[in-house]
């Protein structure tokens, strides 16, 4: 973040001996004459506008005001001498500078009413027009302080738990049967009635695909169809084809009187976000062969160019005739399906639901 200022504006402050509001500039109070003891702070002023005086500006600029050590007057920085008691300010101690006094108030405010006298008056003012009377603080809007964000309401009810607890329960207990049930098997010999065959290849094609990126991070073999500005990163400091973001105004104790109005600015740097093609090898086709015989074939598709051969799938299936019914059973792969001939007999390992667990050669 950078703290950019906005401008000057005037502070006030509250005698703590007769209670009249003080122009912050105003080092004694203009009622009973008190000099600003250094623990009363500076306050905002109903509505800031603000300073065009350069005078004024270069003091605020200046540095804190400092306390005389000997009689507590208060006087500017650049003063050596108090300017109630002539006392040396080398040992003077400077007031406490750079707090946050509250949001920048550039609203106007409603006119006040004197409590003495009864007759209106700016609300930007601090005595009665009409009888000189000190008027009331007039009401001025809060700065708004961000909500706590809401928390989103916490997990399921009790009961949608519960349900979900008894299906999962009785998912569990019904895949312990299967398990009992597939795991007990009979032995019974059978013979080959038939077998069945399909073997796939992929065919894969250099084919145009569209992505986006930063302009620098395009490949270079890419084509680029596109691009946009887009926020690429946010940093404290301003940049070239920047955008300047900027916070609500504020203003700070300067230590003088005057308060100096600050925001905190950020940088938003926009690049090129670009839309591009670039070649890449992508599923294109699907050859398959289906057959009934002994002798698996695989597909041998002519490829175009930019064309190539991807993945390889097979799937076998033997047929048996046993006590009457018949069983199908699925070789892992090409090495075990040729180890089965038509009416070879085999003893079939069968479980209760009627799989084919495991075969062997009955010799
Ligand atoms: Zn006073
Ligand atoms: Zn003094
Ligand atoms: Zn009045």
């Amino acid at each position: 973040m950078t703290k950019k200022t906005v401008g000057y504006v005037h502070l006030e402050w509250e005698c703590p001996a007769c209670g009249t509001r003080n122009k912050g500039v105003d080092k004694i109070c203009r009622n009973c004459s008190a000099a600003q003891p250094d623990d009363v702070q500076f306050e905002q002023v109903a509505q800031e506008s603000l300073i065009q005086d350069e005078k004024l500006i270069a003091q605020a600029a200046a540095g804190p005001d400092v306390h005389c050590p000997f009689c507590g007057t208060r006087n500017a920085a650049t003063a050596t001498q108090c300017s109630q008691c002539l006392a040396d300010l080398t040992e003077a101690s400077a007031r406490e500078a750079g707090q946050v006094v509250g949001a920048h108030q550039k609203k106007a405010v409603p006119d006040v009413a004197c409590t003495h006298c009864g007759s209106m008056n700016p609300g930007t003012a601090l005595q009665c027009s009409q009888c000189g009377a000190a008027l009331p603080k007039p009401d001025r809007p809060k700065p708004a302080t961000p909500r706590p964000q809401m928390r989103p309401a916490r997990g399921r009810s009790r009961a949608s738990r519960f349900v979900l607890f008894g299906i999962l329960g009785l998912f569990v207990v019904a895949c312990i049967a299967v398990m009992i049930i597939s795991s007990r098997t009979e032995e019974i010999v059978g013979e080959v009635q038939g077998v069945s065959w399909e073997t796939a290849v992929l065919i894969e094609a250099l084919i145009p695909v569209e992505s986006e990126t930063w302009l620098d991070r395009v490949p270079n073999d890419a084509e680029i169809l596109s691009c946009r500005q887009e926020v690429r990163r946010t940093q404290p400091n301003p940049a070239p084809n920047s955008v300047e973001v900027c916070g609500t105004p504020y203003t700070l104790d300067t230590g003088t009187g005057l308060g100096e109005v600050v925001q905190d600015c950020e940088y938003q740097v926009y690049d090129d976000y670009c839309t591009f093609t670039q070649l890449a090898w992508r599923e294109f086709d699907l050859v398959s062969l289906t057959g009934d015989d002994f002798e698996p074939r695989w597909p041998d598709p002519t490829l175009a160019q930019d064309q190539r051969l991807g993945e390889e799938t097979e799937a076998y299936e033997v047929y048996f005739w046993a006590d009457g019914r018949s069983y199908t059973y699925r070789p892992r792969d090409l090495n075990e399906f040729t180890e089965f001939d038509d009416g070879s007999r085999w003893i079939l390992e069968v479980n209760a639901l009627g799989n084919v667990r495991a075969v062997t050669p009955d010799r």
